[in-house]
């Protein structure tokens, strides 16, 4: 039986890796049905914003996976990332880029780094909720949810448990985003607990980071959000040796997608001279994902045999390591000649059954949820005291003005002169000290109240109490 998968060829040297991947995985003895996929900068210039015809969602959707080489995308604005596109359309929440070094045969200053990173790939930043409020403010949304955190992190610890890793570390700034990288922390906790046998661990992205970059082999499996994960998934790749080395997956319950994670390095195309190991190694990934480990394990070894052997692209090639500069074609035939032997050197590997994406429970949250006021954001040019007297009118009915804040600074009660204002203000209205809950209505009546001024309102926000403790900053 052949497993369906869709295959998209890309731009710039795309086609070449893409070719030498293919090559490998037939003659690992691959059982797949390619389906073929038109994407990238031929689509955006046809008008397509998203660089991919929509009638290619049911070859996407009816395959088992999909194996895409990297796309151009074109000058100029309007046109949106297909891989976002790709990943949120189709639920790709997990990013799993395993960034390894290959000394001494790859340069490195991190000659025992075996990290994994699993970064969450739907939510935070990503979501891609932003507005310009006013001429001189913009705003982006970080979301944060429970199902969101469920997810990514219940698929790390079963992760680290299908492939023999010990830790897992979660980093956030919980120190700052108390509620929103919070609760990514909390989540952690909660789902550690139910893995006694991994060893788990948090620490703050800043210094997090930079023990990365100083001791990576101090790390395992790292589990962040979406940010995070973006840059620190491409530091963890570099350090390990070279960005052109790295594959990664983006696994969803209904399907899963996997590229280098490089671009299409256009300057390079039509050459043969490109390193397809980060298309390679996704497609490893790709045969692992899709139940044919032995495949995995057979292309797998088979790679680092042949890298072992010096048998290097240009990209790593280097006087006294290697020992032969090979074209992109080349190199996969090299490969090809080392299927079934096992690297010397270099720690085999070993893939299993069973290393499909974790089955995920969302836990319903129970806490009394209760509304007990607003944010109300404005727009007005002009210093505090200016502001405070367009207000001073304002009939807040039953509610009360508590606080003023300007880019999270508090100016009332109790400010400094010396505070720097931008034409946005924060105006927090609240049932009083006891909190009481308040209705709809009464939050209305504010953005009424505001109307009758001609005050602008660009946003409002309601403040809410679960189980009695206030969640909001
Ligand atoms: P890039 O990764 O394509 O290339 C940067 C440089 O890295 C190249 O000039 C080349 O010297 C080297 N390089 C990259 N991959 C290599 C390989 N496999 N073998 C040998 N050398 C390699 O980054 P870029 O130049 O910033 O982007 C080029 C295009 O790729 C842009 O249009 C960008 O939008 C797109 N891009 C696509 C993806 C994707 O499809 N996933 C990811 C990143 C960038």
């Amino acid at each position: 039986m052949k497993t369906p998968i869709s295959v998209a060829l890309g731009d710039g040297i795309g086609p070449e890796i893409m070719k030498a991947t293919l090559h490998v995985l037939h003659a690992a003895g691959a059982q797949i049905e390619i389906h073929d996929v038109e994407i990238g900068e031929k689509m955006y210039l046809k008008g397509f914003a998203s660089g991919m015809d929509p009638k290619m969602w049911d070859t996407i959707r009816h395959t088992k996976a999909f194996l895409k080489a990297p796309i151009t995308t074109p000058q100029g604005g309007g046109f949106k990332s297909l891989n976002v596109t790709v990943r949120t359309t189709l639920g790709l929440y997990a990013n799993v880029r395993p960034c390894v070094s290959y000394f001494p045969f790859v340069e490195t200053k991190h000659p025992e780094m075996d990290v994994v990173i699993v970064r969450e790939n739907e939510e935070d930043l990503y979501a891609g909720i932003e507005y310009q409020q006013s001429p001189d403010v913009c705003c982006s949304i970080k979301l944060i949810s429970r199902p969101g955190c469920e997810k990514i992190i219940r698929y790390a610890f079963e992760y680290a448990k299908n492939h023999q890793r010990k830790k897992v570390t979660c980093f956030t700034k919980d120190n700052i985003m108390k509620h929103s990288d919070g609760l990514f922390h909390k989540v952690f906790d909660e789902i550690a607990f139910e893995y006694p046998d991994i060893l788990n661990e948090h620490w703050i992205v800043d210094i997090g980071a930079a023990k990365l970059a100083d001791t990576p082999e101090v790390f395992d499996v790292i589990v962040m959000p979406n940010l995070y994960g973006d840059i620190l998934s491409d530091v963890a790749a570099q350090i390990a040796g070279s960005v052109g080395l790295a594959g990664s997956a983006n696994i969803g319950d209904f399907g899963a997608m996997f590229e280098a994670i490089h671009g299409s390095a256009p300057r390079r195309a039509n050459q043969n001279v490109a390193n397809p190991s980060g298309l390679m190694l996704a497609a490893i990934q790709m045969m692992a994902h899709i139940g044919q480990p032995e495949v995995a394990e057979r292309f797998h070894n088979a790679w680092l045999r042949t890298l072992e052997e010096g048998i290097h692209t240009y990209d790593i090639f280097k006087e006294g390591v290697s020992k032969k500069k090979v074209g992109t074609q080349e190199f996969a035939e090299a490969v090809i000649a080392n299927l079934g032997k096992k690297p010397e050197q270099l720690t085999p590997v070993a893939y299993q059954t069973g290393s499909s994406p974790a089955l995920h429970r969302h836990a319903a949250s129970q806490a009394a949820r209760h509304l007990v006021g607003v944010d109300v954001y404005l727009y007005h040019k002009g210093p505090l005291a200016d502001f405070m007297s367009r207000i001073s009118h304002i009939n807040a009915g039953p509610l009360h003005l508590q606080a003023i804040f300007n880019r999270g600074v508090k100016l009332w009660p109790g400010g400094q002169p010396e505070t720097f204002c931008i034409e946005q203000w924060r105006c927090r209205f609240t049932s009083g000290e006891d909190l009481r809950p308040i209705s709809q209505h009464e939050v209305i009546q504010i953005l009424q109240a505001f109307d009758h001024i001609n005050m602008d309102v660009t946003k409002s926000e309601g403040l809410y109490t679960f189980n009695g403790k206030p969640g909001y900053s």
